[in-house]
């Protein structure tokens, strides 16, 4: 087992994290809860600005707030200085209620409709990374409705598939996501959005996977990339003031995963980038890149608490907690590994190895296989690291259970920052049929 950020073991031997005791957090405000190292996310942050910084070279750095959307955690982005990318009305609405700087929101997305561009529009922001054709054609026509330049990125495919430690390079990138850039899409896209007078060019941004463990995807997506931005400079006379290279930065899951430091990935990042600029005899561009999973993953950490068991013998034994798919579907969804600890015990020693069953109704409902554990009792709190992204923005409702709360700590303090659901809020939106409506 490891610790991530303030995690450690205080002497009640109980997990402490950002100086606060999960176990009280948990008797407070209830299980399933996730509780957020904010100190962890903030070093996370800094890390990715400085690497950029001690090379002097122009940068945002955007936390792609899919990974974990909520207000407080927006503020936290806003106050350690890095852009937000959205990619929907919904995180682009939480972006604008949580006080963020319209100009430094990113918006992408590949459907993104009408009236999602014109609320964009509307509110100033920054930059929309523009996915296809037909929303070229919209943004163009809304621009000219609204009277504004919108600044975009065009997304390309590069043709490069990053995963964990494999990358594939495809000659025809089979993607819904951006304009391909062999066939003669991104170039047709940039003649028609340089052809416009409401839209400026900004550059180009591509995304080649998510969970990479290793810098030659970005390097071998740089290339591709320059080289595009090479014909372009001599057919069009265009250069980019900005090149996004995205996310997808890995972390450490399980102790089997074994991430580079985020310092590492931008510095392979602008020597390359430096490398293709010198060759092509061009102003350096601004680099951009749109950490997720990397700066809230491992901060994270969901508390349960243990309830019934059931033995197969010579099978396995099923420990089940009180949330499961409902608010970690990962591990369903994409077969995602996790450790965990008893929180409330952590000085014992483990005793046997069990699976960590989830409540819902759904065999595939489990969160971890082969967890080794000292004998659990109803009653004892299971703490699952490193859920910190896709976590709680995954969470749903399914069999009508709440979605948890949500706890930041920092500096031996806790903040509430979202409300556990109850059942009132289940019900909510539902509309009962007319008939019964009046009894
Ligand atoms: C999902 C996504 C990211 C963030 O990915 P992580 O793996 O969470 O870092 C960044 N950019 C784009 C365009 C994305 O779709």
């Amino acid at each position: 087992m490891f610790f991530h950020g303030t995690s450690r073991v205080n002497d009640k031997g109980h997990l402490e994290i950002g100086g606060v005791d999960a176990v009280e957090l948990a008797k407070e405000y209830g299980t399933p809860l996730y509780i957020y190292d904010v100190a962890l996310i903030r070093q996370r942050a800094r890390a990715f600005k400085e690497a950029f910084e001690k090379h002097g070279v122009k940068a945002q750095v955007a936390y792609a707030s899919k990974a974990f959307s909520t207000m407080a955690m927006i503020q936290l982005v806003e106050e350690e200085g890095l852009s937000l990318d959205v990619v929907s009305g919904g995180e682009l609405y939480t972006a604008l209620k949580a006080g963020f700087p319209p100009a430094r929101i990113h918006f992408h997305g590949n459907n993104k409709s009408r009236d999602e561009l014109a609320m964009a529009l509307e509110h100033g922001v920054g930059c929309i990374v523009v996915d296809n054709f037909y929303e070229l054609e919209l943004l163009d026509d809304l621009s000219k409705q609204y009277g504004v330049t919108t600044f975009i990125l065009l997304r390309v495919t590069p043709g490069i598939e990053a995963h964990t430690h494999d990358y594939i390079l495809t000659g025809q990138e089979d993607s819904k996501f951006g304009f391909d850039l062999n066939n003669g899409q991104a170039d047709e896209a940039l003649e028609k959005a340089l052809a416009s007078a409401s839209l400026h060019v900004l550059g180009l941004h591509c995304h080649i996977g998510s969970q990479i463990f290793e810098t030659t995807g970005f390097v071998l997506a740089a290339q591709k990339i320059f080289k595009k931005i090479g014909s372009w400079k001599e057919k069009y006379k265009f250069v980019p003031e900005v090149v996004n290279l995205g996310g997808g930065f890995g972390i450490r899951y399980t102790s089997e995963d074994d991430p580079i430091p985020a310092a590492m990935y931008v510095e392979q990042i602008i020597q390359e980038v430096k490398k293709q600029v010198i060759e092509m005899d061009i102003t350096m561009p601004e680099i951009w890149i749109e950490p997720g999973r990397s700066l809230v993953g491992d901060a994270g950490t969901t508390i349960y608490s243990i309830g019934s068991q059931k033995e197969v013998p010579n099978v396995r034994k099923y420990v089940a907690v009180d949330g499961g798919m409902s608010d970690n579907i990962r591990p369903a969804l994409y077969e995602a590994k996790y450790e965990a600890v008893l929180a409330n015990r952590m000085l014992d020693e483990n005793e046997e190895v069990v699976a960590i069953a989830g409540k819902c109704c759904e065999s595939g409902d489990m969160l971890i296989w082969d967890l080794p554990l000292p004998k659990a009792e109803a009653g004892d709190y299971l703490a699952v690291f490193c859920t910190g992204a896709y976590g709680y923005s995954m969470a749903n409702n399914y069999n009508r259970i709440p979605r948890p709360a949500v706890v930041f700590v920092e500096n031996g303090e806790a903040q509430l920052v979202v409300k556990r659901e109850t059942y009132e809020d289940l019900v909510r939106l539902d509309v009962p049929l007319k008939a019964k409506v009046n009894k």
